[in-house]
C-alpha cells in the first residue's frame, strides 16, 4: 500500500457528524465521518464515502471549534474519527483531535491503513505523525469481508486491530468490552440515518425498511 495523499490542513471534507452516539467507540462520543477513501475495501459498508467529490468542505478551525463546543455541551467523553479514510485528511483531523485532547476529551481514529505502515510513513510525514499523536485509540487495517469479526465491538474483520496509543483506554481494552450496537436517528425533518455495527443478517433486516447504511 502506498502512503495516503497529503490533506489540505485548512479544510476538511466531511460526510456526516453525530454529536452523541454510543456505537462508535468507548462510552458516549461525538463522531465525524470524513468523505473520501482510496483504499476501497471490497464489501465496505460505506462506498458512498469513497469519492472525494461528495460531502461538504468546511473550514478546519471553525468546524473543530463547533464540534468541540457541541461535544462539551452534550457531555460526551471524546470524538471518533471515521469515514471514509481519516489519514487521507490527517493534517486537519490532527488539529481537530488536538483541540479535543486539550479539553480533556479522548480521540478514537479508524483507518484502513496498517499501523506499521502509518508508523513508517510518519517519519517523513508530519500530518500522519500528528494524527497518530492526537489519537488515544486506533482501529487499523482494511475491512476484509471474508474475515468477519463477531467477537470485538466497533470493528468489522478479524485482521483489524484495536490499539491503545495512550493510557486512556488501555485498561478498558483489557477487560469486558461493550457489545456492538446499531443506532437509528430520525432528525426533525424526518430523515432516517443509521450508524453502528451489527451482525450482517440483523443489519440487513433492519435496513430493509430504511434504505440506508452507514459505517466504515
Ligand atoms: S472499510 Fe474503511 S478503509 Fe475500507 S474502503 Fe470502506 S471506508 Fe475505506
Amino acid at each position: 500500500m502506498t502512503a495516503p495523499a497529503l490533506g489540505e490542513p485548512g479544510t476538511l471534507r466531511i460526510a456526516r457528524t453525530l454529536t452523541s452516539t454510543v456505537s462508535e467507540g468507548p462510552g458516549r462520543r461525538s463522531a465525524v465521518w470524513v468523505q473520501g477513501c482510496t483504499i476501497r475495501c471490497p464489501g465496505c459498508f460505506n462506498p458512498q464515502l469513497w469519492t472525494s467529490r461528495g460531502g461538504v468542505v468546511v473550514d478546519t478551525v471553525e468546524f473543530s471549534e463547533t464540534t468541540l463546543r457541541e461535544a462539551l455541551a452534550a457531555g460526551v467523553e471524546g470524538v471518533t474519527l471515521l469515514g471514509g479514510e481519516p489519514f487521507e485528511q490527517a493534517a486537519p483531523l490532527a488539529l481537530l483531535g488536538e483541540r479535543f485532547r486539550a479539553e480533556g476529551l479522548s480521540v478514537m481514529t479508524f483507518t484502513g491503513y496498517e499501523y506499521a505502515d502509518l508508523l513508517t510513513w510518519s517519519a517523513e510525514r508530519a500530518d500522519i505523525a500528528a494524527l497518530l499523536d492526537a489519537t488515544d485509540l486506533l482501529a487499523d487495517g482494511p475491512f476484509l469481508a471474508d474475515r468477519l469479526d463477531s467477537t470485538r465491538p466497533w470493528i468489522g474483520s478479524t485482521n483489524q486491530s484495536l490499539r491503545p496509543l495512550t493510557e486512556r483506554y488501555r485498561n478498558e481494552l483489557a477487560h469486558d468490552l461493550p457489545p456492538d450496537r446499531v443506532e437509528v436517528t430520525i432528525d426533525p425533518a424526518g430523515r432516517i440515518a443509521v450508524n453502528g455495527w451489527a451482525d450482517l443478517d440483523a443489519l440487513d433486516g433492519l435496513l430493509d425498511g430504511l434504505g440506508t447504511r452507514a459505517r466504515m
